[in-house]
């Protein structure tokens, strides 16, 4: 009964956080016992996931950015010059002082993130107005030296998937309409994933260090806290000024580019597994999954006839490009049955005796647990329409889930009582003082004003009373 004492000792999802951790060591997804606080391992297993939910994001951008790769080294002067910039990052860098036993002249910063890396080439790049816009980025590991409490795929000292995209554009309104154009390809991303995402503009005390906006995606997490899984910011001309981007327009004059830079990192990961993952393990959409189909054997005495259908069944789903894997060993069913739930296979496939009679196999969905015998002679269609399915009902769950867990409030009791279960949404009447009144009474952020909400918002502001004409997300984050 070795697999049921390994099932009972697996917690519940409602125990998040232990849930969490036991996941990405059961599941194989991250190691953290590599000896450097905030740093941690992939797995082969969980570095699979990633190169799947990386090649959805390297799709969406290829189609008019292109990828690049920078140094991750910044020297000092360079990492210094936009004040704003440094104001935000300086307690979070780590420093290269020394090369050997020699103190270096100029000390180098590793990247937090690559602003400053970054622009000093495009001021040699950017020439004319011919060369607008441009839209490059990297997928590089970057370092922030967290004080908060580093936790694996979501708060972390170096973060190894960072993906950042740096625009460069003519005017104010290209960089914003590059803003809204980003928000679009991350929530594509994230639905790509299953996970439904909230836009929304972040107030100005919580926007990125130097920008002129910031707009974030945030998901909501199983216990009711949301994080944030991608973040744009619309840098005006700052930067420009800073590191002397310009341009010659068709006059001839010299004219400051505006820009923009935006980002996701692991953290889709941690919300994909979080959002999707149930008491047995992992959940995965079929899109992401390294195994999307493992083939259980079910041998009685003589297993010839079986495992040849097992392994006609691999072919015919192999040469369709579905990743399948036959699970031959020794152990018993409910054993391996129990490891590839474990590991989110989208589905299973049981073939015995019995179903060859019946020239069929059983097909088990691991979302939802649903059997069904299945005609060999049609399962490659079949199993295609069971991905799509599987991704469709996975993403409308999750949907609903995040619809029924936002609260409209009217008072700051309210949103207290309201938090414990997920997002409050809440009058504000836009001062700065009310917003950070609000964030200590109830001890939880404001995330922002949802993009595209009606501009017809009538109410009153539950710190001062005064009227209101936007609402904000509020909600307790990662
Ligand atoms: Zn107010």
């Amino acid at each position: 009964m070795a697999e049921q004492e390994k099932e009972a000792s697996f917690p519940a999802k409602e125990n998040f956080s232990e849930w969490y951790n036991e996941l990405l060591r059961t599941a194989e997804i991250m190691d953290v016992r590599y000896p450097v606080k905030g740093l941690y391992v992939w797995h082969p297993f969980g570095f699979s996931i990633r190169k799947n939910v990386y090649a959805i994001i390297r799709e969406l951008l290829d189609k008019d950015h292109q990828e690049t790769l920078f140094p991750l080294l910044i020297p000092e002067h360079e990492f210094m010059k936009e004040a704003e910039h440094i104001k935000g990052f300086e307690e979070e860098v780590y420093w290269v002082t020394h090369g050997g036993t020699n103190p270096l002249d100029v000390k180098l910063a590793l990247r937090p993130t690559s602003e400053t890396a970054i622009y000093p080439m495009y001021k040699l790049w950017v020439r004319s107005h011919a060369d607008l816009p441009l839209k490059l980025y990297q997928i590089v590991n970057t370092f922030r030296y967290e004080t908060k409490h580093t936790r694996p795929l979501i708060r972390l000292r170096e973060i190894t998937s960072f993906k950042e995209a740096h625009t460069v554009h003519a005017t104010w309104d290209d960089a914003a309409a590059q803003v809204d154009e980003a928000i679009r390809i991350y929530i594509e991303f994230y639905r790509q994933l299953g996970i439904p995402v909230l836009p929304s503009k972040r107030p100005d005390w919580d926007k990125f260090p130097g920008a002129d906006y910031t707009i974030a995606v945030d998901a909501l997490m199983p216990d009711g806290k949301t994080l944030q899984v991608g973040t744009a910011h619309h840098l005006g001309d700052s930067f420009a000024k800073t590191f002397d981007i310009t341009y010659e327009d068709p006059e001839g004059e010299q004219i400051l580019a505006h820009q923009t830079c935006y980002g996701i990192s692991e953290r889709s990961i941690a919300s994909m597994i979080s959002i999707h993952g149930d008491d047995k393990g992992l959940v995965l959409p079929p899109q992401i999954a390294p195994i999307q189909v493992v083939i259980i054997p079910i041998i009685f005495k003589d297993g010839t006839e079986v495992l040849e259908a097992c392994e006609n069944v691999r072919s015919t789903l192999g040469s369709a490009g579905i990743r399948v894997k036959i699970d031959d060993g020794d152990n018993r069913p409910g054993a391996k049955y129990y490891k590839w739930e474990m590991k989110g296979v989208p589905i299973r496939i049981e073939i015995g005796p019995r179903d060859l009679k019946n020239n069929a196999a059983m097909v088990v969905r691991r979302d939802t647990g649903n059997k069904e015998q299945i005609p060999l002679d049609n399962i490659k269609n079949e199993i295609l329409e069971r991905f799509d399915n599987i991704h469709a009902d996975l993403l409308a769950k999750a949907e609903d889930e995040v619809q029924s867990r936002i609260f409209d409030c009217e008072t700051l009791d309210e949103v207290r009582e309201k938090l414990p279960q997920g997002i409050a949404r809440v009058h504000w009447c836009g001062v700065k003082e009310c917003g950070l009144k609000l964030e200590e009474d109830i001890g939880a952020g404001i995330l922002g004003i949802p993009t595209g909400q009606d501009e017809n918002v009538t109410g009153k502001c539950p710190v001062c009373g005064a009227d209101a004409t936007t609402r904000v997300y509020v909600a307790r984050t990662y």
